[in-house]
């Protein structure tokens, strides 16, 4: 058995700050005095022990506070994301079958008509009934379920249990360290594991949080070089914002702050480098939904020696690569250890999660000889050229780094000779013509890898975790 995360932080370390927001804080104690509370008022609208529920809202405490609430109750909180439309968020309620979906009113014209929903400000102003709240959580209890990206297809509902979580705080403190002084930024979703997992590993921590309701550059570049944090987690995306913004203000790092860890796809080898000038540490880190946060994650001081690694496995981890004897030779990723879930719900239920015990990632990478993994790309984006191999994202990572092009997407399409060749989709930022970009390319990749087709575009496929869907790229041109 386990202890209650948010009972035991609280007992353990009362008065140390624990949530910051906008100008306001929270101790452990008085978060916990405020779930229990809601605990209490939830039960009164009928919200019961062990039920599943769903949970829509901006990144705010008042969300935090109601998730902590659910977790007392060891309800499963199937985590909604804000970004998809009604359609996609009805396909998820109705596949998880929740009882009722808790709604931050700010969000209520997201959910479809129709839904049962309990909003927070009735919930927050409900009388409270005296109900037993569990001291002990079972490893093997469901604590969250969330929906994949739906990046590669339907999006799949991953159960996240107790030991999984603790399995991953665990594991990311084993490699990162901690103080007591430590501020963890969080500007990713709280729905998304990248977010919920800052909140897992503050109350098993006990370190604080600063929280904030979106992704502001200037804020992000103001706290970072003041110091008023210490880590943050963040998408590339975010990072290449980050990056602008100390280049634009001529500022760097504060000494104070320890770490980026930059995860959820790809990150270009470049910002690295830019960050390396900024005196921004950068960690490259690999995980997904099914590994409730990261798997192996690559340390700041290899950042150079093994640029582009996404690291060695976590402590408790195991990763292998499918059918290989030797270093360096790639295939599918397999990923073993206590963080991974243990199945799917709803429509993938039958989905095995695991196969001999290990998660098929749909990933394809490598391990050198040291043992560090090198992730390449989806399996299903592989474009086969020839018999040759080409994986998008080491093309689009070279359109990226040529200061014309804001974004870029490379999906293969047939090919009379070739069977398929790379066709690139770019976003710029300033103009440039197509015979450019490809003279550029020819600097820096095999010939087989220069797009045969380079495509100007206002704007990427993406979904709702903001991840190319590059299966969409080839909408453009049919
Ligand atoms: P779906 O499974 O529905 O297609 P998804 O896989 O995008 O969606 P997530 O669980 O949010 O859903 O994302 C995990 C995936 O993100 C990984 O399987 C991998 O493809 C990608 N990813 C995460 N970190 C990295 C990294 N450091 N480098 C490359 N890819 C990464
Ligand atoms: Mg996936």
């Amino acid at each position: 058995m386990n202890p209650n995360w948010i009972l035991q932080r609280a007992h353990v370390t009362p008065t140390r700050r624990a949530l910051i927001f906008e100008d306001q804080s929270w101790t452990f104690e008085e978060i916990k005095n405020i779930s229990v509370h809601r605990a209490k008022q939830l039960a009164t609208l009928g919200v019961q022990h062990y039920s599943r529920i769903a949970i829509i809202g901006p990144s705010q405490p008042r969300l935090i506070f109601m998730m902590y609430a659910c977790m007392h109750l060891q309800c499963e909180m199937v985590m909604l994301n804000r970004k998809l439309s009604k359609e996609e968020l009805q396909y998820q309620i109705e596949d998880a079958g929740v009882e009722v979906v808790l709604v931050d009113d700010e969000d209520i014209s997201l959910i479809p008509e129709n839904t049962p929903h309990l909003l927070f400000t009735t919930i927050e102003s409900s009388e409270a009934t005296s109900i037993n709240i569990h001291n002990e959580w079972s490893n093997e209890q469901t604590i969250s379920i969330m929906y994949t990206s739906g990046t590669t297809g339907f999006p799949k509902g991953v159960r996240q249990t107790v030991g999984n979580h603790q399995a991953s705080a665990l594991s990311s403190v084993l490699n990162i360290g901690l103080s007591e002084d430590d501020v963890w930024l969080c500007v990713v979703p709280l729905f998304h594991i990248s977010g919920f997992s800052i909140l897992v590993r503050s109350l098993l921590y006990g370190n604080q949080v600063k929280l904030y309701k979106k992704f502001d550059k200037e804020q992000c570049v103001n706290d970072i070089a003041k110091g008023n944090v210490t880590h943050m987690s963040v998408v590339a995306v975010m990072l290449e914002r980050i990056l602008q913004g100390l280049e634009e203000k001529d500022s760097q790092a504060s000494p104070k702050f320890k770490l980026i860890l930059a995860g959820g796809g790809p990150v270009p080898v470049h910002y690295l480098e830019r960050a390396s000038r900024l005196n921004l540490p950068v960690s490259q880190t690999y995980g997904m939904t099914e590994t409730s946060s990261q798997t192996a994650t690559l340390s700041n001081q290899d950042a150079f020696r093994k640029i582009g690694s996404a690291g060695k496995p976590l402590f408790f981890n195991q990763i292998k690569i499918a059918n290989s004897t030797m270093p360096n030779e790639e295939g599918e990723i397999l990923i073993r250890g206590p963080h991974v879930t243990p199945g799917y719900i709803g429509r993938f239920s039958d989905k095995s999660s695991t196969i001999d015990g290990w998660l098929h990632t749909g990933d394809i990478g490598y391990l050198d000889e040291d043992g560090y993994l090198y992730v390449l790309d989806r399996r299903s984006d592989l474009i086969i050229s020839g018999g040759e191999n080409i994986y998008p994202a080491e093309i689009e990572n070279v359109l990226m780094s040529h200061e014309a092009v804001r974004e870029a997407g490379v999906c293969g399409v047939e090919d009379d000779v070739w069977g398929q060749v790379p066709a690139a989709f770019v976003v710029l930022k300033t103009t440039i013509t197509e015979e450019e970009l490809l003279q550029f390319c020819r600097g820096k990749l095999g010939k087989y890898k220069i797009p045969k087709y380079i495509y100007f575009v206002p704007s990427l496929p993406r979904n709702g975790s903001n991840k190319l869907m590059r299966r969409k790229l080839k909408e453009y041109i049919m």
